[in-house]
């Protein structure tokens, strides 16, 4: 098969995303499923949908275009503030967008009424993450203004977290998020239908058993695709974390250098030969590089260690297990591994489907069912 390839398991996307949904929707959260570290995959963001989401939200129009063309129709939140050059874009094949300019509200609002439509706006908050979002004290203001914007509908307010400055949500964080949603519509009128709290950053928050407020939706990616939470960084128990692997083919191993034995000060402790005779470290070459993922968010099997990358090698040790020349290497990616080998144009996307449902024909055949169905 070709390589590099990263082979993406779509079964495990639903059922992360299913397991979310189903914990959540108990606290009154929908899900909203962010697809840009996958470039707006159609078949990626196809197992979202069916796991539960309500819905997809990417921050490029490129990989919206994408999702559109293969035929997704639910709706797609625009997640990064539009730029002012893609306005009629957004407006045309977005159904809603964050927003934290006015100048990009007028102009979405011309072409939402150009198309005699309504455009959705979210209006992001700055909560401490110092990314995107209008403080706080300027909310209300611009929330009135919105609601005053033939072709805008003010839809709701949405926060981000742990991002940019590592500003996690405690709960203070997000009750203060709710209660600007309650300010806003005592000034605007309308009714806040959507508070978005958050990221995969806020789940520890929103699994706990505390309150969640006016919080009535979050906008989740990496919990989906990795199943880890991006602020300890520690597996999301109930989620798969192995629904990518990346797939790289060794074109070298040599012998690069002899080990070195050890000096010991002590003579009879040198005689014994702490390593043994055939102890040999082996170099490999993956033909892989910077230019396809970020090698330093790699899982290497256990065998394996990364010695450097470069644009178009990375070059590893292995100890007295050699790397045949052809074989392939199978590496677990991090966020930034992720995105990277997604964006690159010779990384093939592989994708699995169905494997249980291939499965369930076969049990079906035999008169048997297989317990996870
Ligand atoms: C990327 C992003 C998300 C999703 O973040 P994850 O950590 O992947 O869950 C949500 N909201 C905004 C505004 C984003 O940019």
């Amino acid at each position: 098969m070709t390589a590099p390839r990263i082979e993406i398991d779509l079964d495990k996307i639903r059922d992360n995303t299913r397991w979310l949904v189903n914990r959540l929707a108990p606290r009154g959260i929908s899900v909203t499923a962010v697809t840009k570290a996958v470039c707006g995959h159609p078949d990626i963001a196809n197992a979202m949908l069916e796991g539960g989401a309500v819905g997809l939200a990417d921050a490029r129009i490129t990989n919206v275009r994408r999702m559109r063309s293969a035929g997704i129709t639910c709706p797609i939140l625009m997640i990064r503030t539009p730029m002012l050059s893609q306005v009629e874009e957004v407006a045309t094949i977005c159904d809603a967008s964050c927003n934290t300019e006015t100048a990009v509200v007028t102009d979405l609002a011309k072409a939402t009424l150009r198309r005699d439509s309504c455009h959705e706006i979210i209006l992001m908050v700055e909560m401490g993450d110092k990314r995107e979002g209008i403080m706080p004290e300027d909310l209300t203001d611009f929330a009135l203004q919105v609601t005053r914007t033939p072709g805008a509908r003010l839809h709701g307010i949405g926060a981000n977290f742990a991002c940019l400055a590592d500003a996690a949500p405690t709960p203070e964080k997000m009750a203060a998020l709710s209660s600007l949603a309650d300010d806003t519509e005592a000034v605007c009128g309308p009714f806040i239908e959507t508070v978005s709290g958050g990221s995969s950053a806020n789940l520890s928050w929103a699994l706990e058993d505390g309150p969640v407020g006016r919080i009535n939706n979050l906008r989740i990616g990496e919990a989906i695709l990795l199943g880890t939470d991006p602020v300890s960084g520690r597996p999301i128990n109930g989620l798969h974390t192995d629904v990518f692997t990346l797939l790289a083919e060794v074109i070298e191993t040599k012998i690069k250098s002899k080990p070195v034995p050890l000096k010991l000060s002590d003579p009879a402790l040198s005689a014994l030969s702490l390593m043994p005779r055939h102890h040999w470290i082996t170099r490999s070459i993956l033909a892989i590089g910077l230019q396809d993922t970020n090698p330093a968010g790699l899982v290497f099997p256990a065998a394996i260690t990364l010695i450097g990358s470069t644009s178009d090698h990375i070059v590893v040790e292995t100890t007295n297990c050699p790397l045949s020349i052809g074989s392939e290497v199978a590496l677990q990616v991090n966020y930034s591994a992720l995105v990277r080998a997604m964006a690159a144009p010779d990384v093939t996307k592989v994708v699995l489907r169905n494997k249980r449902q291939t499965d369930y024909a076969a049990a079906e055949r035999n008169g048997r069912y297989p317990a996870f169905l």
